[in-house]
């Protein structure tokens, strides 16, 4: 745990936060901010900072419970579709430097794209 990492807190129930689903490697709750009924983020327990630093058993923890996940918060909000999402890195929009992957459901004529919103 990174003391002043804010998702590093979320994990631990030191800040409050809406939990989608939580094995021993993942963790995943709604975003604060959402940009979507549903917007989920999905990270790993432990600190990472972005993909690139992930060990490859944690990316592969990473991605399954992505592949679990994806459907099931689309199911949850009655979505056509999502946006699975990371933006890996400060230039490239990542604000919370704690890997985290974005499930942004969307609805058949929501208009816009959240991938251009979220890397901001
Ligand atoms: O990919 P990026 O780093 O820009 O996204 C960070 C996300 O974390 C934002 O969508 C923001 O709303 C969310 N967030 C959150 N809870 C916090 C702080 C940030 O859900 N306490």
């Amino acid at each position: 745990m990174a003391n002043d990492c804010i998702f590093c807190q979320i994990v631990a129930g030191d800040i409050p936060s809406k939990t989608v689903y939580e094995d021993d490697a993942v963790f995943a709750f709604l975003d604060v901010n959402p940009l979507a009924p549903g917007h989920t983020l999905v990270i790993p327990k432990n600190h990472h900072e972005t993909l690139s630093d992930v060990p490859e058993d944690t990316a592969s923890e990473l991605f399954s419970a992505l592949h679990r996940l994806t459907p099931a918060v689309e199911d949850a909000v009655d979505a056509d579709a999502s946006n699975v999402a990371f933006n890996n890195g400060e230039a490239a929009g990542q604000e919370v430097p704690h890997v985290h992957a974005h499930i942004i459901p969307r609805f058949d004529g929501d208009g816009g794209n959240p991938i251009h919103a979220i890397a901001g």
